[in-house]
C-alpha cells in the first residue's frame, strides 16, 4: 500500500518515503557493489572486499524515525538519486534506514509510541507497541552492519524539530563516543553549518545513542529545522547539510568555506514526566534554547518542582505530552 503521490513530490522522494529502493539498489548492483535489504526500509551498499584493501568507513544514515519529519527524507532521496548516477563515487559502506514506515504513511510522528525511545533493553509499558517491533528490526540490521566494520563508523540520525529554535539546526552527541570519532563528528557538524551541539551524558533510548554505545559509532541526532509536508519542504534550508552529507559519502570534505564552529552545550538536567499532573512553567510556543534565569521554575509534578540551578539554563525539546516516565525536556548550559 502506498500513499498517492502528489505532483509536488518527486519520484525519488516518494520512493524513499515508501521504502522502495529498487532504482538506487539496481544502480549499485550494476556497478558491482554488494547490495542487501535486510528488512523493509533498510538498504545496505557495501564494496566487495578486495585483497589488501583498507576497510572503508561505515556510514549509517537514518531518516523518518519520526514519521512527520519529512525534510530529511527529501534530502536523502536526492542525494541517493544523484549518487546512483555515479555509483563508483561512493567511498563508504553505506546503510540507509527509513525509520517509522507506518507513521510516514500516516503523516504522524508515531503510531503507538515514540520510536526514538525504543532503543534500549527496558521498554516497560512500550514493549507491545508497533514501534518496539520496528526498533527490533532496526537494531538487528544495525548490529549486523557494524559487526566486523572498520574503525571509522558514523551514524547520523536526521530529524526536524517540533518547535522553533534559537539555533535552527543543532545536534545531540553522546558523550561516550571516543575522542577521535567525536572530533571527526564535531568537525563534520561544523561543515554542515550546524549551530549548536548538546553533549548528552545518558541515553533516553534514542537510535543514535544506541549505535554510539553498542556499535562504536560516532552517532548523532541531527535536528534540521522544522517539520513539513513531504514534497513541500524548503530544501534551501537543508543545503549545507546536504553538501556535507554528500561529501561524507564521497570521502571528501565539502561544505561552506566559512562555517562557524558550533556552540557546545552540556546537559544540566533531564526533566522527567512523573505523572499526568506534570505542568511546565512556560507555554507550548517556547522555542528550543530559550534561556531561563537561575532559580526559575521549569516544571511542577505533584510534590516535585524542577528549578533552574545556580547558572542560567536553556530549555530544549520541551514536550509535556510525552508518556509518564519519559523525558519532557532537558536543560542545557553552554560550555564552549
Ligand atoms: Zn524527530
Amino acid at each position: 500500500m502506498t500513499t498517492p503521490a502528489t505532483p509536488s513530490v518527486s519520484a525519488a522522494v516518494q520512493a524513499l518515503a515508501d521504502a522502495d529502493f529498487s532504482a538506487v539498489a539496481s544502480a549499485f548492483v550494476a556497478a558491482g557493489f554488494a547490495v542487501a535489504q535486510p528488512a523493509q526500509g533498510i538498504l545496505q551498499v557495501k564494496a566487495r572486499p578486495a585483497a589488501g584493501a583498507a576497510a572503508r568507513p561505515s556510514v549509517l544514515l537514518s531518516v523518518g524515525v519520526h514519521g512527520d519529519e519529512t525534510g530529511p527524507i527529501e534530502v536523502l532521496a536526492q542525494l541517493l538519486a544523484t549518487l546512483a548516477e555515479q555509483p563508483q563515487a561512493l567511498a563508504v559502506d553505506l546503510m540507509v534506514c527509513v525509520g517509522n514506515l507506518h507513521a510516514i504513511r500516516a503523516g504522524r510522528r508515531f503510531i503507538d509510541a515514540d520510536l526514538n525511545r525504543m532503543f534500549r533493553a527496558e521498554r516497560g509499558t512500550l514493549a507491545g507497541t508497533a514501534e518496539a517491533a520496528r526498533a527490533d528490526e532496526l537494531i538487528a540490521a544495525t548490529l549486523a552492519f557494524f559487526d566486523g566494520a572498520g574503525p571509522v563508523r558514523w551514524h547520523l540520525d536526521l530529524h526536524t524539530a517540533i518547535r522553533p529554535s534559537f539555533y535552527p539546526t543543532f545536534a545531540v552527541v553522546p558523550d561516550l563516543i571516543g575522542d577521535a570519532g567525536k572530533a571527526a563528528l564535531i568537525g563534520w557538524l561544523g561543515q554542515a553549518a550546524i549551530g549548536a551541539i548538546i553533549m548528552n551524558p545518558a541515553s533516553v533510548g534514542t537510535y543514535s545513542y544506541y549505535t554510539a554505545e553498542h556499535c562504536g559509532a560516532a552517532g548523532s541526532t541531527v535536528e534540521l529545522g522544522r517539520i513539513g509536508t513531504l514534497g513541500q519542504n524548503d530544501l534551501s534550508l537543508f543545503a549545507d547539510v546536504a553538501l556535507a552529507l554528500d561529501g561524507l559519502l564521497r570521502g571528501v570534505a565539502q561544505g561552506p568555506t566559512v562555517a562557524a564552529a558550533p556552540h557546545v552545550f552540556k546537559v544540566a538536567q533531564q526533566i522527567i514526566k512523573l505523572s499526568d499532573g506534570f505542568r511546565m512553567a512556560f507555554d507550548r510556543s517556547t522555542q528550543n534554547f530559550t534561556a531561563l534565569a537561575p532559580g526559575a521554575e521549569i516544571a511542577r509534578d505533584g510534590d516535585t518542582v524542577y528549578t533552574v540551578g545556580p547558572a542560567e539554563e536553556l530549555v530544549v525539546f520541551p514536550n509535556p505530552d510525552v508518556r509518564v516516565g519519559l523525558r519532557a525536556g532537558m536543560m542545557v548550559v553552554r560550555i564552549a
